[in-house]
């Protein structure tokens, strides 16, 4: 697992942590280790631009993002090479999942967007590991779409930078980045490297201090 540093909940698991959406013997290990509450949300994953408002703990239905003001509430999404975003602010946090097409949608404005309801101000932002701009070969159709972030592979070929899609989303945000690839870093689960359908999860919470 990895902490956000600076920030009062945020943490991105990797593939050896499990899956704690559905195991509570995982939650309990997220617990234990960083204070992360027991009650969790997360959503059905869509790849659209949908950030959810929750207070209560179970799947909250079809989204890409969920927003909480509950102390004692965890949010979650998961990924295996799309990008998650943690977004803090002072009295709201809130978990994005971002691919390409989450990213064209507005998925990461939605989730700033989400920050400010209730007349809070978002003011940090954390991108955790995903598939970086040295991996991410990509065709004509997502070029097209995310046109201001294209890069290159390490093998040079054209890729698009989700890492810089994002953060130019998150505006004036302080934003830290882990800059991990999950397509070349073995801690971590890659659907484009292995097929998987197993995620690794990112998860929110608002601690009471
Ligand atoms: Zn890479």
């Amino acid at each position: 697992m990895i902490e956000a540093p600076g920030f009062r909940g945020a943490i991105f698991g990797e593939a050896a942590d499990g899956d704690p959406r559905t195991n509570p013997a995982v939650r309990s290990h997220f617990s234990g280790r960083f204070g992360a509450p027991d009650r969790w949300s997360w959503v059905n994953q869509v790849h659209g631009g949908t950030v959810l408002a929750v207070d209560e703990p179970g799947s909250a239905g079809d989204g890409d993002g969920l927003a909480t003001s509950s102390v004692g509430l965890a949010v979650g999404v998961a990924t295996a090479d799309c990008v998650p975003v943690i977004i803090e602010g002072t009295r709201t946090t809130v978990v994005v999942h971002a691919g390409w097409r989450g990213m064209a949608a507005g998925v990461v404005d939605a989730g700033v967007a989400a920050a400010r309801v209730g007349g809070d101000t978002p003011i940090r932002a954390a991108i955790g590991p995903s598939i970086g701009p040295c991996c991410y070969e990509v065709g004509t159709e997502v070029l097209a779409v995310l046109d201001s972030y294209v890069a290159t592979t390490t093998w040079g070929t054209s890729s698009v930078d989700l890492w810089s899609a994002a953060e130019a989303q998150l505006g004036g945000l302080q934003v830290w980045r882990a800059d991990l690839c999950t397509f070349t870093d073995s801690r971590f689960l890659s659907h484009r490297r292995d097929g998987t359908t197993e995620r690794q999860v990112s998860v929110a919470w608002l601690s009471a201090s």
